[in-house]
């Protein structure tokens, strides 16, 4: 009896652990929703790594004068950002008191901490100042060994192509907008899907067939509980959320 207990035991602690380590959980723009956070702001990936985040999302753009910064919106306080000094933007503060953080900063302060930094490169107008912004990141990434720690995303369709170009063989890049199928990402050289969950959820098959092809899929952003467990239930291997606790609450039990 002791023993079927043990084996019981067992299996449901092995399963928990294979849901775990099949579901992992990223923390979209930080963890800002905690004491002191702001989204995209360096104290959000300090809080996504104090609760053992696989990965901590955040948003990279590039300033006229070629200066990278961490922000989801074009525009900060009326000043947009691809058109705008530097100086100007990084004079600006977050909710939470801090200034918007260089690329530069927010890499260093990552050195330190455990989650894996998806990088979502924005959509720039100019294409070519886009691309600019690919080579500078992935050099910079390059002069602080990161490239291991590194994932990047886009729903910027030259972003993807540029990223596949420039960055090393072999580091995650998967494409946000929605529109591709596994098959199209497959033959551009991507290395999966990070989709709202609505498209996974009118393409289902999308998923197997993104392993089938040695692609991972990632959903984004479930922030509800009946949404997250259809995601784990389908084998989605990322799900990124604005309430990772509860995501990782529910991966537990699973
Ligand atoms: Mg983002």
């Amino acid at each position: 009896m002791k023993k079927t207990a043990f084996f019981l035991a067992s299996l449901l602690l092995g399963s928990a652990a294979t849901f775990a380590q099949m579901t992992c959980v990223v923390a979209h723009r930080g963890y800002w929703d905690a004491e002191g956070s702001a989204q995209n702001s360096i104290r959000a990936l300090v809080k996504a790594d104090s609760i053992d985040c696989y990965g901590s999302e955040f948003d990279v753009w590039m300033t006229a004068d070629k200066k990278l910064v961490v922000n989801h919106d074009p525009d900060i306080n009326g000043i947009h950002i691809e058109t705008a000094k530097a100086k100007d933007v990084l004079a600006q503060k977050l909710s939470n008191g801090e200034s918007v953080p260089t690329l530069e900063q927010y890499l260093d302060s990552s050195l330190s901490l455990k989650p894996r930094l998806i990088l979502e490169l924005k959509p720039h107008a100019d294409k070519k100042h886009e691309e600019d912004a690919v080579k500078a990141i992935v050099k910079m990434v390059k002069e602080r060994g990161l490239e291991a720690n590194m994932e990047y995303i886009t729903f910027s369709k030259p972003g993807f192509i540029n990223l596949i170009k420039y960055a090393p063989k072999g580091t995650p890049i998967l494409y946000l907008a929605g529109e591709l199928t596994p098959r199209e990402i497959k033959a551009m050289g991507g290395t999966g899907i990070d989709y709202h969950y609505s498209v996974l959820k009118k393409n289902p098959w999308w998923i197997d067939e993104c392993h089938a092809l040695n692609l991972r899929v990632n959903a984004w952003t479930v922030n509800d509980e009946k949404t997250m467990l259809w995601c784990i239930e389908h084998g989605v291997d990322i799900i990124t959320t604005n309430a990772p606790e509860l995501l990782q609450q529910l991966i537990r039990e699973k």
